[in-house]
């Protein structure tokens, strides 16, 4: 691990921080440290630390904002976070460049602070971009995918662009080629005389209007957020995915009398059937263990099987 970090420490504008904690750096609060945390500040620094994490064989995980992670009590070996990588800027009055560690809020203020509007249904959603895409996060009919038009995919082999294809995205699941990152992502926009919300290719598109409407429309959803999920408690979101798009996993589990079911400080939610929260205490063992229970209890009593929308890090901590 000495020698690993030496050699990190030599990549220009990469930050290195050693047996980093976790639980702080995820919404649900749960989990140990990462033997080494890497943040590069910039794409050529990202690109040099891929290529020697893979000219190694290194395996490591990549963290956006934590929002939809349980990561082991264990902890992991080796993190790249993108968090330095936020810079967002329009190319063209038809192209907006975000880098992959920008968060949906982030973004979402400078839609208003620019007035461009599209992706509103989408505030609340505590994830970096790079996050987003990668699980094609969603709600209230619209997923961030619908937006992009071409993604900056960065392996150990150094940065690609890719456009787009219809299929690429889908429910909370993108095509990434395997062994690589997201590290930034081109939106289309346009002025307020196109169509809304559609283009030639029948893809969302950001339209610009008056800042106040895109602020109605974020003031909206986040009441809407407000009433319907637990945001005064760590989570992960919805842990399950729908089964369907007739079946969605939180009646399942309503209907069974899971909610307020508790391993611990683990809680399924008494307001969402398909959040379960930390209470104070929970470690991630608990959070898995009534992950568990609730699957158990929804495929005996239903016959449905869930599966999990959350990303579980159960790695056990490598010897690098
Ligand atoms: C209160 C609350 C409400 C939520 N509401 C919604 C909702 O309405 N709709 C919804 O879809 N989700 C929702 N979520 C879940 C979560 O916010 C989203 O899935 C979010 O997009 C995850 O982004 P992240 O940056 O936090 O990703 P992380 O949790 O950090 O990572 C998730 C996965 O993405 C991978 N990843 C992260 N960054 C990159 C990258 N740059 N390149 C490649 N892979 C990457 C990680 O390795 C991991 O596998 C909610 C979560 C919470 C806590």
């Amino acid at each position: 691990m000495q020698q690993l970090l030496r050699d990190l420490r030599r990549i220009d504008g990469l930050i290195v921080e050693e047996d980093r904690p976790l639980a702080p750096l995820t919404t649900m609060k749960v989990g140990g440290k990462a033997g080494c945390l890497l943040k590069p500040t910039s794409l050529s620094a990202l690109e040099g630390l891929l290529n020697y994490l893979g000219g190694r064989q290194i395996p490591y995980k990549v963290l956006g904002n934590g929002s939809n992670l349980i990561v082991s009590d264990k902890g992991i070996g080796v993190v790249v976070c993108l968090s330095k990588l936020k810079k967002i800027y329009t190319i063209s009055k038809r192209g907006l460049y975000v880098e992959a560690g920008c968060t949906l809020s982030g973004l979402l203020s400078w839609c208003v602070k620019n007035g461009y509007s599209g992706i509103e249904p989408l505030a609340g959603i505590p994830g970096s971009l790079g996050g987003a895409l990668f699980m094609n996060a969603g709600a209230n009919g619209v997923s961030i995918g619908d937006f992009v038009e071409s993604l900056c995919v960065t392996t150990g082999d150094g940065s690609q662009w890719i456009n787009i294809n219809k299929g690429f995205f889908s429910y909370r699941k993108s095509s990434i080629p395997s062994g690589g990152l997201i590290s930034a992502a081109r939106f289309r926009l346009a002025s307020s005389s196109r169509k809304a919300n559609a283009m030639d290719s029948g893809a969302a598109v950001m339209r610009s209007v008056h800042p106040s409407y895109i602020l109605n429309n974020i003031k909206e959803t986040m009441k809407k957020r407000v009433s319907s999920q637990p945001l005064g408690r760590p989570s992960a979101g919805c842990v399950f995915r729908n089964p369907s798009s007739r079946i969605s996993a939180w009646s399942l589990i309503a209907s069974c009398g899971l909610q307020g079911t508790r391993i611990r400080d683990a809680q399924v939610s008494e307001k969402h059937a398909n959040f379960i929260v930390n209470l104070g205490k929970a470690s991630s063992h608990d959070i898995l263990s009534l992950i568990g229970l609730v699957k158990k209890r929804v495929w005996e009593e239903t016959g449905v099987y869930l599966r999990e929308e959350v990303v579980v890090w159960n790695n056990e901590k490598q010897n690098l």
